[in-house]
């Protein structure tokens, strides 16, 4: 059996991160547009910039510029733009923080092989990677652009994976679920408290929902894998 993690929001903290740069982007701009406004604005420009710039940190940091230049009218200045830029960096260089049970969990697993599977920019997740500790647990990691059906196709065979011998954990519904589901794998979701709206989904997806990390290796059992 081999096992894919997710990393950002499954492995170690990462949207809430992004929540509270959200809160202060808003006061930047809160002379000239209420929070919600801003929040859909910002939204819009980043879903807008995806086929551009990809998902990660960098792109979320020219689309907060893109988006404070349109909401100010071409007002902002210089001094925001440049607190804009503090708080991509300081996202960057955020230190990991594992979530509860994780390292706990992974070595109880060891015996299976086990993947890391993200998506992001390249350099920010290697680096993370490398910075989380937990690198030597892992079998493969793998860096990716998109996570829909054809990428799985395409890491799975280029590691010759069978889908039926393959369990996904992760936090997202679109990206770890859904897509696992459509090639023939297996899915466990494990929530985040906080969801990027990207990655938000409603309604019923046909896999298992855990609290916690802590919670796989018996539903792993209760599967026969463990
Ligand atoms: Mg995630």
């Amino acid at each position: 059996m081999i096992l894919g993690f997710d990393a950002d929001d499954t492995l170690w903290h990462n949207e809430d991160g992004f929540q509270a740069s959200h809160r202060e982007f808003e006061q930047l701009l809160a002379e000239w547009a209420d929070p919600e406004t801003i929040d859909d604005q910002l939204f819009t420009i980043e879903s807008r910039n995806l086929p551009r710039y990809g998902y990660g940190v960098k792109a979320y940091t020219l689309s907060m510029i893109e988006c404070a230049i349109a909401v100010s009218g071409g007002q902002i200045g210089a001094d925001a733009i440049s607190t804009m830029l503090d708080l991509g960096h300081a996202l960057l260089d955020r230190p990991i923080e594992l979530l509860d049970g994780v390292e706990e969990v992974l070595d109880e697993l060891g015996r299976h092989q086990l993947m890391i599977i993200t998506k992001g920019d390249l350099y920010h997740q290697l680096l993370r990677i490398e910075n989380s500790g937990l690198q030597h647990r892992f079998w493969q990691s793998e860096v990716v652009a998109h996570k829909d059906p054809s990428t799985y196709q395409r890491v799975l065979k280029l590691h010759g994976v069978a889908p039926e011998e393959f369990v996904m954990v992760g936090n997202s519904v679109p990206s770890d679920v859904l897509p696992v589901l459509a090639v023939g794998g297996r899915a466990v979701h494990i929530p985040y408290h906080v969801t990027w709206t990207h990655e938000r989904h409603d309604g019923d997806h046909g896999a298992p929902t855990l609290n916690n990390m802590r919670e796989l290796p018996d539903l792993l059992s209760d599967w026969g894998l463990h």
